[in-house]
């Protein structure tokens, strides 16, 4: 948000707020801008360093950044903890977990990749597995 101290043509002085400089620029090029006391449209911004205000949306819009962040901070932490204390079996997980399930490979921890389809076998036939969340630094 931003404040202007604004002036008609008869003198009259009045503060008004915007959402953005761009906006107030728009609203006074459209004579949106009107003056309260005599509905002048005649509006001219009068010298004042204009008072930037932080809204509570964008203090709310930092805190959920920042939030974010933390949380792919500790996915991140934690993804690493599972890697390293699991065996890799890439696209082989569904066949792999299924495996271990049925007693046929020895228990162990593993991690891999599996289709949305063979994820959805793998919970109907009541095999325990966990869906890691994409991170942002996997799209690179
Ligand atoms: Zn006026």
């Amino acid at each position: 948000m931003i404040s202007y101290k604004l002036g008609c043509e008869r003198g009259h002085e009045f503060e008004s707020w915007f959402a953005s400089i761009a906006a107030f620029d728009r609203q006074l090029q459209n004579t949106l801008v009107e003056c309260p006391q005599c509905g002048s449209h005649n509006i001219e911004k009068l010298p004042m360093a204009p008072a930037v205000v932080g809204t509570r949306a964008d203090q709310r819009q930092a805190d959920a950044r920042s939030k974010h962040k933390e949380l792919t901070q500790k996915l991140r932490a934690f993804r690493r903890e599972v890697m390293e204390n699991s065996e890799d079996v890439g696209p082989r997980f569904a066949e792999e977990a299924r495996r271990i399930h049925d007693d046929e490979a020895p228990g162990r921890n593993i991690h891999g990749e599996a289709t949305a389809e063979e994820a959805r076998g793998l919970a109907e036939d009541g095999i325990p597995f966990g869906v890691m969340p994409k991170l942002p630094e996997d799209s690179n």
